[in-house]
């Protein structure tokens, strides 16, 4: 595997790659990698001649408040596992590298942008699309793949992608959990024994608003306060947010929806703030 720490270098093997006609496929990441990360590799191996991944923890995503400096990081272990799952190129710049003194430019996606998680982390998704945007024009990507475990950044990403007219295929891979249900994220490394016990109720909230969706009946108001009170009956968790909007877009929806439908919710277990979702389609 190739490792690149500058951005002149990544951008002229990018273009190495692509005057010699491979097909490049990239997996953006924030490092600290765990299956979830390692799916969207096996699927780039299987539809591309070359994997780039990066690993960049973005400080524009991040409030002053929140957990850039803690964001748990191991390089070694990460490019042991990038090796076996065969990357081919690993870009890893720096924050001065990507955001040099003056930086001015940002990207960002109206509306979408400002629901779920934009609500209670309103600066999140114009650091994302920032820094994905600025990661495409230096890997120039044929494909990029993201996970189904940040529904409204792949929504947004899609959206974006498009607005911008940028000529990369947008592939979003499932939402990848450990056996007991719990959704893979780096994160999870900062939770205690009993908090890591209780974050399954996530999961298992998920599963009921999908169980009580299918069985109809009962409307959105009734499900979503189902699904509260039995994340809240955990000792460690607060609800940031729960809703339901549309899988493809995220419109908002009535109380007796049809199609395909997304359960999103943000709860703290302890300090820590998990993300999940579930698409039911009725
Ligand atoms: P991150 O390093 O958390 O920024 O994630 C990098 C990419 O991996 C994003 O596209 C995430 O959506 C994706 N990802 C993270 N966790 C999972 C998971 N449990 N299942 C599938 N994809 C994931």
């Amino acid at each position: 595997m190739l490792l690149f720490d500058t951005i002149f270098d990544m951008q002229g093997q990018s273009e190495k790659y692509r005057s010699q006609g491979r097909k490049i496929g990239f997996v953006p990441t924030m490092g600290f990698l765990h299956e979830g990360h390692l799916s969207l590799m096996r699927i780039a191996k299987e539809k591309c001649d070359e994997l780039v991944v990066s690993i960049f923890v973005n400080p524009s995503q991040f409030a002053p408040n929140e957990d850039f400096s803690s964001y748990p990081r191991n390089f070694q272990r990460d490019i042991q596992l990038l090796e076996e799952v065969g990357a081919t190129a690993l870009f890893m710049p720096t924050q001065e590298m990507m955001y040099p003194k003056g930086y001015k430019t940002w990207v960002h996606v109206e509306k979408l942008d400002t629901k779920l998680c934009g609500i209670s982390r309103p600066h999140l998704f114009q650091g994302v699309t920032t820094v994905v945007n600025k990661l495409f024009n230096i890997v120039r990507p044929h494909i990029a793949l993201f996970g189904q475990k940040d529904a409204q950044q792949a929504i947004i990403i899609k959206k974006m992608v498009v607005d911008l007219n940028m000529n990369i295929e947008i592939v979003i891979g499932q939402l990848i959990r450990e056996t007991d249900g719990l959704a893979m994220s780096s994160r999870n490394s900062y939770l205690s024994e009993e908090e890591r016990r209780d974050a399954v109720v996530l999961y298992q909230a998920l599963q009921l608003g999908k169980r009580r969706l299918m069985e109809a009946g009962m409307g959105k108001t009734k499900i979503l306060s189902e699904i509260r009170q039995l994340i809240e009956a955990k000792p460690t968790t607060r609800v940031d947010y729960i809703e339901m909007h549309s899988a493809k877009n995220l419109a908002e929806i009535g109380e007796h929806p049809q199609g395909d439908i997304l359960i999103a919710l943000a709860v703290f277990v302890g300090n820590t703030r998990l993300i999940d979702n579930i698409t039911v389609s009725i």
